[in-house]
């Protein structure tokens, strides 16, 4: 294929709408990535590569999920020559899916892979260097020596993928930097985008050009910094390579689902990623289907323009952690500024609503995840009046906790406004002033107005009337999953930047239930710094939508109140069963606020790949476990059976560890 160039000036991203970043093709054997075609879905096997049978099956059964490409580990030569027989037998039952060998540590694994697979995954991280991490300054010219070192290994490998017309990924992992890129740029978004440049060169300087570049971390917010510099870093220097995208140890569940989807998400809404793997510690066809309806959104849906065009200065999406906005405050919640972002659950007004509503706010209190803005739904009926006041009053001992809204269609304002926190005026493209007027004179000092409308130039024209000079507003914007928020979002952070207006944002969804179209509009925005509360559907508030919020602003790094785990989806390193270890320690630990338990099956990759966590559990051998505080193993090959009192009494001992609420 002729090399192609692309310049900066051809592409960048686009704040306020969408636009696939220019790639060129790199066929992995008979599936085209990158250029015009459809987002690739991808997974990879869990089996031991040594059981050709149970891989072979594995695969079938990936294949059959709808998964294009299939990746397999090959950690030493042995599993990369049996890649021979996997490919073989596949052949004989007819599936031609491309394979791709997942190789670390070992270029000798690579070269013998290169004859059997399609692709080969490289981790530039540890290609030619060992893991331990070594504090040590490097001149230029020691520098210059370790380039020397790793074109002298890697060039083997690209000129027999060359030949063998074989594609390679070069899969940056933010855990597994090698001591030069860490010494030099820090475990950072600028390092893990320099180390897979230092192969991309080499790679270039011998014409191969069938390159597909990763760059993954745990956490969303440094994976999306990481690709999006990486696309601009190509951009710079006439690259066109397409992108991978995918989180790392994402998690199982709902978790690893809304992680996912607010990571890969953030990514597709700016057009970067032409093939993803969802990474759940699930069996691996689980994995298809969230990644299809991820990629589905960006192949079917048209994203050629915002329905609206105001003029804006640009926004950086990569700019500041959270977008400055005022303190308001709503009965006894503070929303904006620097308080945690806030979660908004309507609820229907039926006679036995405040009473489950106490009974939530009990149970979720334990959790420290309760519902904290009701939002209800005023209705123009004669019974509205008696059912609102007695709702109050069963929920009067909760008034020093919850904030009570009252929520208008625009035309539907009663002559008499009950009493509330706030209150929300939701229309379409028209508004009438005169409600907005009497709405914001009702609020009081307490209250706040919301502004809810599908447009952002009502909003903009609301938020210019004079009645509302000096009054405190939340302003947002619905519905929460249609194909063009994330976009119209940021036009309205931008357009009130720009009116010099720093009102708080609410983002609002108005499906019946939250779905991955949710996680990636509102994990989106949120990555971007850009919401002070969220309000992820218009059902009513239950525990599900509840932990879906939370879930979703946990995997934003932005408000946490449970134990963070990170645990890997398991290949055929794995020393023991992950689905089942990950529920048991979750059960055991999953009470603890604010810390980070990594659950990797493999200390060959696990220690590197778990990047912050404060406590990992990883397979030290055969039913042996080790563990460790930060990146240093305390505990060696301990016996699986007790592995996990010693981690609760690591926890214990490092003064993390609070007893459950019973
Ligand atoms: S950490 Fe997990 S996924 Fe990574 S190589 Fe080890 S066992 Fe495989």
């Amino acid at each position: 294929m002729p090399a192609q160039t692309i310049h900066r000036s051809v592409w960048s991203i686009n704040p306020f709408s969408f636009r696939r970043r220019p790639t060129r093709v790199v066929p992995v054997g008979n599936v085209l990535v990158g250029g015009s075609n459809p987002i690739r879905i991808q997974s990879m096997t869990t089996t031991p590569t040594m059981d050709t049978e149970a891989t072979v099956a594995q695969v079938l059964r990936l294949a059959r999920a709808g998964c294009e490409i299939a990746r397999i580990t090959a950690p030493t030569i042995l599993e990369a020559q049996n890649l021979e027989n996997i490919k073989k037998s596949l052949l004989q039952k007819g599936c031609e899916i491309p394979l791709v060998a997942d190789i670390h540590f070992r270029p000798d694994a690579a070269l013998v892979a290169a004859d059997f697979v399609e692709k080969v995954r490289i981790n530039p991280g540890n290609f030619t260097d060992g893991k331990a991490f070594k504090i040590r300054e490097y001149t230029e010219d020691q520098y210059g020596a370790e380039l020397r070192r790793i074109e002298q290994k890697f060039t083997p490998l690209v000129l027999k993928l060359k030949r063998l017309k074989r594609a390679l990924r070069i899969g940056t992992n933010h855990g597994s930097l090698s001591d030069r890129i860490m010494n030099r740029f820090g475990d950072t978004p600028l390092g893990m985008v320099e180390s897979a440049l230092e192969f991309v060169r080499i790679c270039q300087k011998n014409d191969f050009h069938d390159i597909i570049l990763s760059m993954k971390a745990s956490n969303p917010r440094v994976m999306v910094e990481a690709y999006r510099l990486l696309a601009s870093r190509m951009a710079e220097e006439d690259m066109d390579y397409p992108f991978h995208l995918g989180v790392t140890e994402a998690g199982d569940g709902p978790d690893g689902r809304i992680k996912s989807a607010a990571g890969i998400g953030s990514l597709l809404e700016d057009g970067i990623g032409d093939t993803i793997r969802v990474s759940l510690t699930e069996e691996p066809e689980a994995e298809i289907p969230v990644a299809q309806e991820l990629a589905e959104r960006y192949t079917k849906k048209d994203f050629s323009s915002t329905e609206e065009t105001l003029d804006v200065s640009y926004v950086d999406p990569a700019g500041p952690a959270r977008r400055p906005s005022r303190v308001v405050k709503t009965g006894p919640i503070e929303l904006g500024g620097s308080a945690p972002i806030r979660v908004v659950s309507p609820v229907v007004l039926a006679p036995s609503g405040a009473h489950e509503l106490l009974r939530l706010l009990e149970d979720r209190l334990k959790k420290d995840a309760p519902p904290e803005i009701i939002e209800i739904g005023y209705q123009p009926n004669p019974a509205f009046p008696s059912l609102y006041q007695s709702f109050r009053s069963t929920l009067a001992p909760e008034t020093s906790r919850l904030a009570f809204w009252l929520s208008f269609e625009e035309g539907k304002l009663p002559a008499q406004l009950p009493p509330a926190d706030g209150y929300v005026y939701r229309c379409g493209d028209r508004f009438e002033p005169r409600e907005i007027e009497s709405l914001n004179s009702a609020c009081g000092p307490k209250g706040v107005l919301v502004l809810r409308s599908s447009s952002v130039l009502t909003l903009v024209s609301m938020l210019g009337l004079k009645v509302l000079e000096g009054r405190m507003v939340v302003a947002c914007l619905d519905p929460g999953s249609s194909t063009q928020t994330v976009h119209s979002l940021r036009l309205l952070a931008a357009a009130l930047r720009r009116a010099g207006s720093d009102v708080p944002i609410l983002l609002a969804s108005n499906g019946e239930d939250p779905d991955l179209a949710v996680a990636i509009v509102q994990g989106s925005l949120i990555c971007d710094g850009i919401g002070d509360a969220v309000s992820v559907c218009r059902g009513p508030a239950s525990r599900d939508r509840l932990d879906f919020a939370y879930n979703l602003l946990q995997a934003c790094g932005s408000r946490l109140t449970k134990t963070e785990f990170v645990s890997c989806p398991s290949c055929g390193r794995t020393l023991f069963d992950l689905q089942s270890t990950t529920e048991r320690i979750k059960s055991k630990t999953g009470h603890l606020k604010g810390i980070k338990i990594a659950i990797m099956g493999c200390i060959v990759n696990g220690p590197g790949e778990m990047a912050d966590a404060d406590f990992g559990y990883v397979g030290g051998g055969p039913g042996k476990i080790n563990l460790y505080v930060g990146k240093n193993c305390v505990e060696k090959s301990i016996p699986s059976e007790v592995a996990d009192e010693k981690l609760v009494e690591l926890i214990r001992q490092h003064g993390k560890w609070v007893d459950p609420l019973s």
